[in-house]
């Protein structure tokens, strides 16, 4: 029994199943995400015997670490083991006013998103609560050492839910390891910052509003729905309408007064102006949102390419005239493969994905009207 698969309602059942008192499972909590302990000797404020009884029947065991690559720019990139030859990946990147930790959900993804590398890997299986809390877990008390903090300070104050991984496809690990990077016995992020990044599983932004609030990014990528069928394959189950439909319900719960929209820019795909006015139309008056334009992180299988910083300047130009707040994306860690898109880990996939990607091209805009 790994503890890092418990959250703290689930850590308080479990004591009182070894009938100890509730209460000690916040001691345990604190000693395991606040102090990083994973030997149950050096918890001295617990009793002599809850110590012997775990000690018998329960770890605390992150996945194992294969590599550590550290960027130019202070961005570190990790690779952990999870078994049957699958191997995630998680990056931290510092950044002045606070450091980041992006987490990975799944082995390998089954959305199959064009332009993502994790995309072409194919599906292999979801991680465990333990496997998505052992990233931060590990995370945090290895920087702490290596950044030298001092007794106290936290390396980690932001988590995007934005590794290898659709998160909302592994929903019921997914909420008790949120639960735990919330609570203020274990890390005490605030909802805020503590970030889901989806394709658009609509059902589970609802359900997600319901069980664990936190602030919500949406993969778009397209302003309409004959390109987005192409670049997220979900959307032909659930499109744009329906899921601009679960933002707006979202909203409400959400600790964040606006929707953050992704936007993967493809030069010749999804960059040009005209583009860009119909996103305009599409959120305006509806959806309270800002979007975050990613510059295309290329890999070899891709068949695709960076849309040119003009481009993107100008796409950002039109939305940023209509009143929506508009960022793009520093590219970080990119000397060491870490920056969105290119988490690649190893995957054991079931399900073909890299020959069923490999058949499908994106139609370049220019090419449209003939292929019409
Ligand atoms: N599965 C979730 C979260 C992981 S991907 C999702 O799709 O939202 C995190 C972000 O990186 C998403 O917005 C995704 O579209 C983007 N991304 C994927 N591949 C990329 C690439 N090659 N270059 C730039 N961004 C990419
Ligand atoms: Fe999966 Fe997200 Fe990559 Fe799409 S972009 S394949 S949903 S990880």
């Amino acid at each position: 029994m790994n503890l890092l698969d418990f959250d703290l309602e689930g850590l308080a059942a479990l004591c009182e199943g070894l009938g100890e008192k509730r209460f000690r499972a916040v001691q345990l909590f604190r000693w395991i995400h606040q102090k990083g302990a994973a030997d149950f000797e050096q918890m001295s404020d617990l009793a002599k015997s809850l110590r012997g009884k775990l000690a018998g029947a329960a770890e605390v065991r992150a996945p194992a670490v294969i590599s550590e690559h550290v960027s130019a720019d202070g961005t570190v990139k990790w690779l952990f083991d999870v078994g049957a030859g699958n191997a995630v990946e998680t990056v931290f990147i510092p950044e002045a006013d606070r450091g980041t930790l992006c987490v990975s959900s799944q082995a390998g993804c089954a959305v199959g998103c064009r332009f993502c590398s994790t995309g072409h890997q194919g599906f292999s299986r979801n991680l465990s609560t333990g496997e998505i809390v052992g990233q931060l877990w590990f995370a945090e008390h290895r920087l702490r050492q290596t950044l030298k903090l001092p007794v106290g300070d936290r390396a980690i104050d932001n988590v995007v839910m934005m590794g290898m991984g659709e998160p909302l496809q592994n929903y019921d690990a997914l909420v008790p390891a949120l639960r735990t990077m919330l609570n203020d016995h274990a890390y005490g992020l605030s909802r805020r910052r503590v970030t889901v990044s989806t394709s658009g599983l609509t059902r589970m932004i609802e359900r997600l509003q319901r069980d664990c609030p936190v602030a919500l990014a949406v993969s778009l990528h397209a302003p309409d729905d004959a390109l987005r069928d192409q670049l997220v394959p979900l959307n032909r189950k659930h499109n744009i309408e329906e899921l601009l439909d679960a933002c707006v319900r979202y909203l409400p719960a959400a600790p964040r007064d606006f929707i953050t929209f992704e936007y993967c820019m493809l030069d010749g795909v999804n960059d040009t102006p005209e583009q860009a006015r119909a996103l305009v139309r599409l959120v305006q008056g509806r959806v309270p949102c800002k979007f975050n334009l990613i510059p295309f992180n290329p890999f070899p299988a891709s068949g695709l390419r960076r849309s040119s910083v003009d481009r993107v300047q100008a796409f950002a130009q039109v939305l940023q005239a209509a009143g929506i707040v508009t960022t793009v994306r520093k590219t970080r860690g990119d000397d060491i493969d870490a920056a969105c898109g290119q988490l690649a880990g190893e995957v054991q996939d079931r399900t073909n994905a890299r020959e069923r990607l490999a058949r499908q091209r994106v139609i370049p805009i220019a090419e449209r009207g003939a292929a019409a």
